[in-house]
């Protein structure tokens, strides 16, 4: 049974799936205006780990992470940059692909585009409205949180405390400070569409309880993200959502990772203290920093530091070297049988990271785990000769774990084999001069971080 520790219930719960067998999970992923960070990733690496232990617990998983492409942010952006909205996103969409590719992220089965859910987001607004949720201002339509009774209940908040110790000043006419936009009417050079109260813009809350109702329906089972979006963007989420789809609907659990500190303050973009994927990966393997979010526990916050990625080098290196040995030995080792003594420290190390994995799903337990089994088989090695089925096993055992941690092997053929066979794909669909399929999985490859070549000689491909 996997334990979570769920947020609204503020304690660890045992998961129970809406529908057996099946789990559905939203994550909220990032506003496209500018590069991926380190806090980007360890989200998203946490989420990655939670969703491919559902896979190994034979789970049938449905993942949607959204893409934010339209918010203050983005437009803020454009403007500066002297493109519009669209291209902006279309720029730096590529480059969370290719980071998160490179961190062994799984493409979400769905990856939601805010600016293309706008209809179902207009609905909400209406439905709200109609039950009196909402009210209008001379700059858009709001959202009066005094009329859910519950606002507050996920981040432990009361609504008298949350507006007495709001230092933001209240907009003219709103009724209180918490009151949040849903609509935002059109300003000059913004994009904007069309609605029942004039062209405009959603907020940024509505947007992911459009995207979750859209892909995962009324009630999912887990929504996930940031500590930092609990309040106010989970909350306004909850306070959209229920009114509408009735008690007890929407998110099931709801699951956030920690902060990354740096010097213990809160590694973020006001401070000045954040670091991009790209500047780290420059300096250090993708799966370095994999590992090193994975040593701590999701939930809990890292302390980010170079003398951390170095431990974490360490680690891996130690991890990778047993591997390579194996192989090695693989080939020079003749048949048998596998030993008792081997089999117990399979089972042991299996049983040991499934409980670690179903606690909430603790990867530094895991690891320490994989690191006990690592040690004892060398200890093994040492004494005996171990044999073919032998050392089959123990890389088995591996495999098996690397699934959820993506970590141990160095592999990148899968990756070449599915860009191969889209390249393979759109070839066949340009001879069949179906140029729309052609320029779907070139799309598709782009959002993987691949760009295609056409050269006389066929096509090729290098990642971003
Ligand atoms: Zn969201």
């Amino acid at each position: 049974m996997i334990k979570i520790y769920d947020t609204l219930r503020a304690k660890k719960v045992d998961f129970v799936p809406l529908n057996e067998g099946k789990v559905g999970i939203y994550v909220c992923g990032p506003t496209v205006y500018d590069s991926a960070h380190l806090g980007h990733g360890r989200s998203a690496v946490s989420f990655d780990v939670i969703r491919k232990y559902f896979i190994y617990r034979d789970y049938e998983v449905k993942y949607v992470s959204n893409y934010t492409d339209i918010d203050d942010k983005m437009i803020n952006r454009a403007k500066e940059e002297g493109i519009s909205v669209e291209e902006l996103s279309k720029k730096v969409f590529p480059i969370y692909a290719r980071d998160y590719g490179a961190l062994g992220i799984m493409v979400p089965d769905i990856q939601p585009l805010a600016t293309q859910h706008v209809p179902e987001m207009i609905e909400l607004i209406q439905a709200l409205e109609k039950q009196g949720f909402t009210y209008i201002l001379d700059d858009g339509v709001y959202y009066e949180v005094a009329k859910f009774k519950e606002y507050g209940k996920l981040s432990k908040q009361k609504l008298e405390d949350l507006r007495a110790g709001s230092r933001v000043d209240v907009k003219d006419g709103k009724k209180s400070p918490c009151d949040f936009v849903l609509w935002k009417f059109k300003k000059e050079g913004e994009p904007s569409w069309p609605s029942s109260w004039g062209e405009g813009r959603p907020g940024w809350h509505i947007e992911c309880s459009a995207m979750t109702w859209k892909h995962l329906g009324e009630k999912f089972d887990i929504h996930g993200g940031g500590l930092d979006l609990t309040f106010p963007h989970h909350e306004c989420e909850i306070a959209q959502s229920e009114p509408v789809f009735g008690k007890g609907s929407f998110s099931k659990y709801w699951m956030h990772n920690g902060f990354i500190n740096v010097d213990n303050e809160k590694m973020s973009k006001s401070l000045g203290n954040f670091f991009t994927l790209k500047e780290i990966f420059e300096k250090y393997d993708p799966k370095v920093v994999r590992f090193m979010f994975l040593q701590t526990h999701y939930r809990n916050p890292v302390n980010f530091s170079n003398v951390l990625l170095d431990q974490a080098k360490a680690g891996l290196t130690r991890f990778h070297d047993f591997v390579r040995n194996l192989n090695m030995l693989l080939e020079q080792s003749g048949d048998g049988e596998i030993s008792e003594n081997l089999n117990a420290e399979i089972n042991i190390a299996r049983d040991g990271f499934e409980s670690s994995m179903d606690d909430d799903f603790n990867t530094s337990g895991a690891l320490g785990v994989v690191s006990e089994f690592v040690k004892a088989v060398n200890v093994m090695m040492k004494n005996t000769n171990l044999n073919k089925i032998e050392l089959s096993a123990v890389l088995n055992f591996l495999q098996l774990v690397d699934k959820v941690l993506g970590v141990i092997f160095v592999d990148h053929e899968s990756v070449d084999d599915e860009v191969e066979a889209l390249i393979e794909k759109r070839n066949l669909a340009r001879k069949s001069r179906d140029f729309k399929a052609s320029d779907e999985i070139r799309d598709e490859l782009l959002n993987k971080g691949i760009v295609l070549e056409d050269t006389p000689k066929g096509t090729i491909w290098k990642k971003i």
